[in-house]
């Protein structure tokens, strides 16, 4: 087939790399200038490591990727452990591939390596889809900078504020969660060494915030995001705060995360508004269909935002391949992937409750009946896009 992507973020390269490998012509439209992923680092699971793993990335992601030992709960002040999930071997033995953190800009790179090797002019820059037309032949992206292109088929990969999704479904805005995301690294070396935690990814729990920290870059840096209960404020990645304010979030917490605070870059504290959507069953027009953030946007608490946006690449590649006319694949790579996102979308949300508990002993109890690594073992991790059944 002919298909035009839009956005040439992990999503939309994910899915041209799937899509060229399975021999369809790709062409990528991506507003930016340049492509270069922002923010800091990013947590990949078994049930998208395993797309990468079949576009060819291995070798990539292993040069830079740390692989954690476990999850690791902990209270905000005291650090009690609340609770604990194995990664690391585990991880790889149960599900058939390696969980590993990464630096964003890292992963994205791979996977641009991969698609301009499937083919090296797949990529259009500084082209921005304006309005998208469909009839009974085609569909046609129109551009602020490109003359109109035309194909059978048009994916919207292109995140929270997706054009295509307007075109599908109309103008329904993000809704800001009433919670913001703090971004920061740390050189590993900067903190004392009677500070520094395992190789474990530490997600510290407190009222009304939460603190995830874990190491990039074979453990050299040190990776922080701080989610917080805000008013509402500006959506963006690349917004500076005042330390002062990032200081004034995390006062009272434990040395482990204050030592972060210390040695962060003082000019270089991100904050963002973290928005989502109610998840919607419909994902696809008679030509154009969505994928990632687009569709699904949700609290980043399980991890899993990016991951899913590579699962949803894989089906959609393969529900492609089914017969039916263009329509009825469409529908059944919809009805096979909304339940399963929206589920990451409804629990993400529950987990930003459960972190954020004030009381001690209401928090113990919580975690204890929620048993996450069970939960996630059962039927976050074992999904493989490449096998299941698109029901
Ligand atoms: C704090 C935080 C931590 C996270 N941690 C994780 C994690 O550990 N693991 C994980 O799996 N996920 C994580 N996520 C979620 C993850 O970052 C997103 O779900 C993922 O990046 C979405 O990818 P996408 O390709 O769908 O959209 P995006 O990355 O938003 O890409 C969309 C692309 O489309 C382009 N675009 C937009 N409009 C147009 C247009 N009209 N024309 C052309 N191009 C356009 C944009 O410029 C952009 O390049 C996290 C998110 C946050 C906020």
């Amino acid at each position: 087939m002919d298909i035009l992507i839009v956005g040439a973020g992990i999503g939309g390269l994910t899915a041209a790399a799937a899509l060229l490998q399975r021999g369809h012509r790709v062409r990528v439209f991506e507003q930016a200038p340049q492509l270069a992923e922002v923010g800091a680092g990013i947590q990949m699971s078994a049930n998208a490591v395993k797309v990468l793993d079949s576009l060819g990335l291995r070798a990539a992601y292993e040069a830079s990727a740390v692989r954690p030992k476990a999850f690791e709960f902990r209270r905000f002040d005291s650090g009690e452990l609340l609770h604990r999930m194995p990664l690391g071997e585990q991880h790889e033995q149960r599900h058939g591939a390696p969980y590993f953190q990464i630096h964003r800009g890292d992963l994205h790179d791979a996977l641009l390596q991969a698609v301009r090797a499937l083919d090296p002019q797949a990529i259009a820059l500084n082209a921005r889809a304006t309005v998208l037309e469909e009839d009974e032949e085609g569909a046609t992206l129109h551009f602020d900078t490109l003359a109109p292109v035309r194909a059978e088929l048009v994916v919207g990969a292109d995140g929270i504020k997706s054009t295509v999704r307007r075109y599908i479904l109309g103008d329904d805005r993000p809704v800001f969660t009433g919670q913001v995301a703090w971004r920061c690294t740390v050189a590993t070396t900067r903190i004392a060494p009677a500070l520094r935690t395992d190789i474990v990814s530490t997600i510290w729990c407190g009222p009304h915030n939460h603190a995830v920290m874990y190491y990039l870059r074979g453990g050299e840096l040190l990776n922080f995001v701080g989610c917080v209960e805000r008013p509402a404020e500006e959506e963006s990645w690349t917004a500076r705060r005042p330390w002062a304010e990032l200081d004034e979030d995390y006062r009272g917490w434990h040395p482990m995360v204050r030592a972060v605070i210390e040695h962060v870059e003082r000019d270089q504290c991100f904050r963002w508004a973290l928005n989502n959507r109610e998840p919607s069953l419909r994902w696809s027009s008679a030509r154009a269909t969505m994928l990632g953030d687009a569709v699904h946007a949700t609290l980043p608490y399980m991890a899993q935002g990016a991951a899913m946006a590579i699962e949803d690449a894989a089906v959609l590649a393969r529900a492609l391949e089914l017969p039916g006319t263009l329509a009825d694949r469409l529908r059944r790579y919809e009805a096979h992937r909304a339940p399963r996102t929206a589920r990451v979308v409804r629990e993400s949300t529950e987990m930003g409750e459960l972190y954020h508990i004030g009381d001690a002993e209401t928090m113990r109890r919580a975690f204890h009946d929620r048993d996450i690594a069970r939960s996630r073992n059962e039927w976050l991790y074992p999904y493989d896009p490449l096998q299941v059944a698109i029901a």
